[in-house]
């Protein structure tokens, strides 16, 4: 079939295999150009087929020669419908680790659940000896279900206190305009911090733990965002702050269990503001996130997941000095250069600034929306979309799975 990109609000409901394809291959070219290095060699990325956790499955395997288990939630292709990216991703990210010889597994199901995890440690026992010396959260959703009481739970993402005013940007049509977002209740807020707080971690952790399939000196790296002032009142300071408050107190906690047992540890990476699906969902951010792009560019130092999870990994994880990247808190900060004085300063200039008219040339809103497209593997160079395609993928070891 011929595939096209059909743009729901800030979704689009198709993907394409060859784009998504081309994307997992470039990521993994920008790694073996690193050269390879030395650290984990059996890892488990939970929230493995899309943006960071991708990133994450990916230099752990190509710059590692780690062998990965990833978790996901993603759909096969059915009839006239499209796999979602993430399965697409994950594909061509299996396919590409068997040619090399690499280990790669996946899990497709709600990560939430008691059953995938118990599917996982199954997997691991079977598999792996010697246990698991990394462990990748990287989930973004807006539901979960706590397995233990049943109860779901929805996140939203406004402020907390009083409403929120500000610019934002309709990414399909260059459209700039004011927003204004009530302020969130106590019952959204604890919503929002059950679904991204660090609740599942530790569950995910623990269960690991019972199952003794940790090993000596094992690590656990969740991913987090600060970001500018400006989107203070959305983020930092709003529901998903509060989650994201809670994740770095479960790292506190984490690391007190795993460092008694394994020597181990739990960190925060604090990671770049990226076009992401999850961050795309985000009012104002894409306007940020745009303007960002188009000074990190001028200065030369832009970075996508990959760039910033190699760094994670290189610089910081796995690295001789690896606490020179930590904050006073004790978190991993691969966001330093979007912090960097001159960059947000630049950007408060541009924000103030910033209309539908002059948007093209105040900011990146071009390679936001072309980043948007890739996402689900569209606008991607090199891939002709006039070419019938088979949307109809298989993840070699899911497919196993089911002949088994
Ligand atoms: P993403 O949407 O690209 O990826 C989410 C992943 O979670 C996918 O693999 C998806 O399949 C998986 N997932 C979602 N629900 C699931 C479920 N119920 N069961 C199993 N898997 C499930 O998101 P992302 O932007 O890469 O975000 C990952 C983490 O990074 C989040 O904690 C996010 O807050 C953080 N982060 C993102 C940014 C950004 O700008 N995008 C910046 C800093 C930190």
């Amino acid at each position: 079939m011929i595939i096209e990109p059909k743009v729901r609000g800030f979704i689009c409901t198709t993907s394409h295999p060859l784009g998504c394809q081309a994307n997992v291959l470039q990521q993994i070219n920008y790694v073996e150009k690193q050269g390879l290095a030395t650290g984990p060699k059996k890892v488990l990325v939970i929230g493995a087929s899309t943006g960071y956790g991708l990133a994450s499955r990916i230099v752990a395997s190509f710059g590692y020669r780690a062998e990965t288990i990833g978790v996901f939630f993603e759909r096969a292709a059915a009839g006239k419908r499209t796999a979602s990216a993430g399965w697409y991703n994950s594909a061509a990210f299996e396919s590409e680790a068997n040619a090399k010889g690499l280990y790669a597994k996946s899990i497709n199901g709600d990560a939430f659940s008691n059953e995938i995890k118990q599917q996982t440690i199954d997997l691991i026992k079977q598999d792996w000896s010697g246990g698991v010396d990394l462990v990748i959260y990287s989930l973004a959703s807006p539901r979960r279900t706590n397995p233990n009481t049943g109860e779901t739970f929805n996140s939203v993402l406004k402020p907390i206190g009083q409403a929120f005013k500000n610019k934002t940007v309709n990414v399909m049509t260059n459209e700039v305009s004011e927003i204004e977002i009530e302020s969130a209740n106590e019952d959204e807020i604890n919503h929002t911090v059950n679904v991204m707080g660090g609740d599942d971690w530790a569950l995910w952790m623990n269960a690991l733990m019972e199952a003794n399939v940790l090993a000596q000196n094992v690590r656990t790296v969740a991913y987090s965002y600060v970001g500018p002032e400006l989107t203070y009142p959305v983020y930092r300071n709003g529901t998903i702050g509060r989650a994201k408050e809670h994740l770095e107190q479960t790292a506190h906690d984490l690391t007190k269990t795993l460092q008694a047992r394994y020597d181990g540890k739990a960190l925060v990476s604090v990671n770049k503001g990226l076009v992401t699906q999850a961050s795309a969902a985000i009012p104002v951010v894409p306007l940020y996130i745009s303007l960002l792009y188009s000074v990190m560019k001028a200065k030369g130092i832009h970075e996508g997941c990959i760039e910033q999870i190699w760094r994670l990994f290189n610089n910081g994880l796995y690295a001789a000095n690896s606490d020179s990247l930590l904050d006073a808190k004790g978190r991993v900060r691969i966001d330093d250069w979007e912090m960097r004085d001159d960059v947000q300063e630049e950007i408060v200039k541009r924000w103030q600034q910033v209309t539908t008219n002059n948007l093209e040339q105040v900011s990146d809103i071009a390679g936001y929306r072309q980043e948007f497209y890739q996402l689900f593997g569209f606008d991607v160079p090199g891939v002709s979309y006039q070419q019938d395609v088979d949307a109809d993928v298989a993840i070699p070891s899911i497919e196993e799975q089911s002949l088994v």
